[in-house]
């Protein structure tokens, strides 16, 4: 079987890849010493738009619109770009064997990718229903959302029922909240299924999720919390049918979409490389504990030099950065330079229906809200802050002007002291504007 040999390999081909690409362009990387290897059939793009402007029923994205950079606002990066760069994109490869001590690689058809070195860029998949031997959960039209080909399924499921049928949306974390609300566009009857007392509860305060989830009854989405759904009916056709929940509703479904979480993909590297928080463990410089063996966006565990503590961060932003910083931190070592650590600031953010949040910082210690956050209010527009210690640590805006956005993002970095919650409160937007 054949064998290839690259200076720099990067395994995995979604949004690390494309912005590390980028990277390796601007450091002067030289034709034919960069591959990428994925296992989809396209080249890198932005993952956010599969949960939201690619599912919409009318002006859906597509490709190549949105492949990398143009997320942040950077080139879009097509096919050509790679060819023209020398740097080698091999797609529908999946890498099933990683031996890092004799560094190289092989895929599922057998072909063997040597490298001096490999950035780790496999990203997550999606936790699955069957996984946990779900009832029934094998059932046609139970869908999942990571990869442009998932996505694919989606809109022909979409397509396949017609309007007003009935979807349930089983997960309350973002990506349930943007699918619910994409598939109420299309038309149908959407209801959401979550065992928590509220949605998004990693992030969210009951306060903040309680303006998502009147503004989502208000369109008609019916939510239902507190329980699971514990098993599927299939028609004759092998279809799902129904959604058994754990307290004993049955919800009529003719597609059932889930998003209940996602696993870094490590599995291939197991026992060769330090892991640490369900990660693989980097230094600031993305740098793992094996020399010439870097991993970046989801599959990082890295230092986060705000907060003193190490972390996963799955979204992305960090995706991009860390990205950059590992292709800088490559270069910088080999002309015997340094580089500065680290240092990110974590930034979320989702949209869906005409909403758009974001949040900068750490959710940790006291929230307050301010604003109006009235779902029923025409032009809602609030925010939160979260203090701990005394300090401004974290900051939350939905539907804010980019430069409020930008403003509340300073907030989180310069962590400035707060007298008081009700002062905060009070001041809402204006606390953030004078720092
Ligand atoms: P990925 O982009 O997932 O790329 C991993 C790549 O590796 C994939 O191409 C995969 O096929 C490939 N791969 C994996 N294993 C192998 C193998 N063995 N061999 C070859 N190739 C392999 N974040 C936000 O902050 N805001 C959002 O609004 C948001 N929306 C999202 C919507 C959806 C539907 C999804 C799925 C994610 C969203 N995210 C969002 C998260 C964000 O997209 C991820 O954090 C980001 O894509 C991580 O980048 P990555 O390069 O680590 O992994």
């Amino acid at each position: 079987m054949a064998e290839k040999s690259f200076k720099y390999v990067i395994v995995g081909g979604g949004v690390s890849a494309g912005y590390a690409a980028r990277e390796f362009a601007k450091q002067g990387v030289q034709p034919g010493e960069l591959a990428i290897i994925s296992k989809e059939a396209v080249a890198p793009y932005e993952r956010p738009a599969l949960s939201k402007a690619y599912l919409f029923p009318e002006g859906a994205a597509r490709l190549p619109g949105f492949h990398v950079c143009v997320g942040s606002g950077g080139e879009r990066l097509l096919p050509e770009w790679y060819k023209e760069n020398g740097i080698e994109l091999i797609l529908n490869t999946e890498i099933v064997k990683a031996d890092l001590a004799s560094k190289s690689l092989t895929s599922a058809a057998g072909e063997t990718f040597k490298y001096k070195i490999l950035i780790i860029a496999t990203g997550s998949t999606v936790l699955k229903l069957t996984d946990f031997k779900v009832e029934g959960a094998d059932a046609k039209n139970i869908l999942y959302l990571r990869e442009i080909d998932d996505a694919d399924k989606l809109v022909e499921a979409i397509k396949a029922k017609k309007n007003g049928k009935a979807a349930v949306i089983v997960g309350g974390g973002y990506i349930g909240l943007e699918l619910s609300a994409v598939l109420k566009i299309n038309n149908f009857d959407v209801k959401m299924v979550y065992p928590e007392p509220w949605c998004m509860p990693r992030l969210f305060t009951a306060d903040i999720a309680a303006f998502y989830e009147g503004y989502y009854e208000k369109k008609g989405i019916n939510i239902i919390k507190g329980t699971v759904a514990s098993g599927f009916t299939k028609n004759d056709n092998g279809e799902v049918k129904e959604v058994k929940l754990k307290d004993g509703r049955v919800l009529e479904a003719d597609i059932v979409v889930v998003g209940v979480g996602a696993r870094p993909l490590t599995n291939l590297f197991k026992g060769q490389v330090e892991e640490d928080k369900g990660g693989i463990k980097t230094d600031a410089f993305f740098k793992t504990s094996v020399p010439d063996v870097y991993a970046v966006g989801d599959v990082a565990t890295f230092p986060m030099k705000m907060y003193g503590d190490i972390r996963r961060v799955e979204h992305v932003d960090h995706s991009r950065k860390s990205a950059k910083q590992a292709v800088k931190a490559i270069f910088a070592s080999e002309q015997g330079k340094d580089i500065e650590a680290y240092d990110y600031l974590p930034y979320f953010y989702s949209r869906s229906f005409d909403l758009s949040w974001q949040f900068y910082g750490d959710n940790v210690g006291d929230a307050v809200i301010f604003g109006d956050h009235d779902p029923a209010s025409a032009k809602a527009k609030f925010g939160s802050y979260w203090i701990n210690d005394g300090k401004v640590v974290g900051a939350f805006l939905e539907g804010g002007a980019p430069e409020e956005n930008q403003a509340i993002a300073k907030v989180a970095k310069a962590q400035p002291p707060a007298s008081s919650l009700d002062v905060l409160a009070k001041e809402g937007l204006e606390f953030a504007s004078k720092i």
